[in-house]
């Protein structure tokens, strides 16, 4: 039998079968997907990840990866077949090495990314991969997302920060490809392969990461603007003007302010006045504040901004930052809300999110959008708050209808249906319309080629 083989591969405690230690794993964070599995291991070495997977492959059983289960695309969470195997790497975490003269660590994928960070800083290091999840989510799967997070514009996605992976093939066998290498042609390049896969080409069992000098003269400033058009003048100057110390640059709707100061305690407007837009941005490196500020002195006296603080210290920082963060819980206790996270070239934004506005307001009078992100790397967070009035259940029956007026507007901007959280179920279908066939059949090779019995988390992506 399957499964009292899969208990004897990881032994007792290192799997699960009953409903209350189940539960939480079979429910994604928004509660949009659930699922059954009869059994979920949780191995603790790349060795029981191989032979889980050759028992899997034997039996033709399928396996559902999964992390922290943070993503927000139904792609940790089984289908309710009540057949596929829930593989956790929750108890793979551990630091295997970290590097400081070579700028590296080799961390197993269940390591929880705020774990992976302090390491780094115990040394004088700096990862720069952060999101608002990072204390649950695992690297595992922020690799398989492609994460992106608040530091894209000076560091890269989840992507540009690896130099090489330990990853279990769908047969069972352990690709070793823990490299530290900057520079490595020699043929193609399989790492990427598995990197935004979402678990279905492969199980990440590790990974070796690039780190970076941590960022000294930190600062966090918080602008208002009169529109996304002004922010992204504001972004080029800032970037000619600052070079690469400028690190995180965040746009913020007043709306997504109110709906905060409304709903999440303690919080409160930073500047007195309501701006119709704010940029939250922060900036490190270079000879400390003066840079900044006479960045921004300047940009004032032009006209590009309404409005400038600068943080004070780290507490009046992590205050705007968690201003920044809650957007997400506010807009729920406002009520129903139809979330799209997209991208666009940079010099598109402003006029993606005016089209795209226009067309959802076409189609249901008084919606709310609050459109809010990294927009420093062109990543939108179209995101639409039910009308005033309405009941929660008739916006949501709106998301299909919606979706597509959005990603529309998206596609008319030469964009991309998924910035930074991936396709998984959600976006499974769509996808199709969106990706020429010719994409559309390079994946489906490379899934036939890695996977040929689709074992690896059949149903998501593609
Ligand atoms: C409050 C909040 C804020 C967020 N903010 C951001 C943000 O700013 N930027 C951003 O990019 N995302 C964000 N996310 C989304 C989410 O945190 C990321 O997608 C994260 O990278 C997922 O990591 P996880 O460990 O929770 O993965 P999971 O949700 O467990 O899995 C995600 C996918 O990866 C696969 N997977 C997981 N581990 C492995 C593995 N070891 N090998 C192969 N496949 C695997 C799963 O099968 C699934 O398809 C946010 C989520 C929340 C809840």
């Amino acid at each position: 039998m399957l499964l009292d083989r899969l208990k004897e591969i990881v032994g007792p405690g290192g799997w699960a079968d009953d409903e209350e230690t189940l539960q939480p794993h079979l429910s994604e964070w928004r509660d949009s997907y659930s699922g059954r599995t009869p059994l979920m291991v949780s191995p603790s070495s790349t060795t029981q990840v191989s032979e889980i997977v050759k028992a899997c492959a034997a039996a033709g059983t399928a396996i559902v990866p999964q992390g922290g289960n943070t993503g927000l695309c139904g792609g940790a969470v089984p289908d309710s077949s009540n057949t596929q195997v829930l593989l956790s790497l929750a108890k793979m975490n551990r630091i295997r090495s970290v590097s400081r003269n070579d700028f590296t660590m080799e961390v197993e994928a269940g390591c929880i990314l705020a774990t992976i960070q302090a390491a780094a800083e115990e040394v004088d290091r700096f990862l720069p991969l952060s999101l608002a999840a990072e204390g649950s989510c695992q690297i595992g799967g922020n690799l398989s997302t492609n994460a992106g997070g608040i530091n894209v514009l000076r560091y890269g996605t989840a992507r540009d920060l690896v130099l090489g992976l330990e990853v279990v093939l769908a047969d069972g066998d352990i690709w070793d490809g823990m490299r530290s290498l900057r520079k490595d042609t020699s043929g193609y390049d399989m790492k990427q392969l598995f990197i935004g896969a979402e678990g279905t080409l492969g199980v990440i069992t590790a990974a070796t990461l690039r780190l970076f000098p941590k960022p000294r003269n930190r600062q966090t400033a918080f602008l208002a603007v009169g529109s996304p058009s002004d922010a992204i003048d504001v972004l080029a100057r800032m970037r000619e003007e600052l070079s690469d110390q400028l690190q995180a640059f965040e746009l913020i709707p007043d709306r997504a302010i109110r709906f905060v100061c409304q709903h999440i305690p303690n919080s409160r407007r930073p500047i007195e006045k309501a701006y119709p837009w704010y940029v939250l941005l922060e900036a490190s490196g270079g000879s400390g504040s003066d840079d900044l500020q006479d960045s921004l002195m300047s940009l004032h006296e032009d006209g590009l901004t309404q409005d400038v603080i600068i943080a004070k210290n780290e507490a009046e920082a992590m205050a705007l930052w968690r201003l920044r963060h809650a957007i997400s819980e506010a807009q729920k206790l406002e009520g129903a809300s139809l979330k799209h996270d997209v991208s666009v070239p940079v010099n598109a934004i402003d006029r993606f999110i005016a089209a795209a506005e226009d067309a959802v307001s076409a189609a249901i009078p008084d919606v709310r959008v609050v459109a809010f992100g990294h927009v420093g790397d062109g990543n939108v967070h179209f995101n639409i708050s039910q009308p005033v009035g309405w009941r929660s259940a008739d916006f949501v029956a709106e998301r299909d209808r919606i979706a597509r007026i959005v990603y529309d507007a998206v596609a008319s901007f030469g964009g991309s249906i998924s910035a930074e959280h991936g396709i998984g179920q959600l976006k499974k279908d769509i996808l199709c319309d969106y990706r020429s066939s010719i994409e559309l059949g390079l994946m489906r090779t490379l899934k036939k080629a890695l996977d040929p019995n689709g074992i690896l988390n059949p149903g998501k992506v593609v």
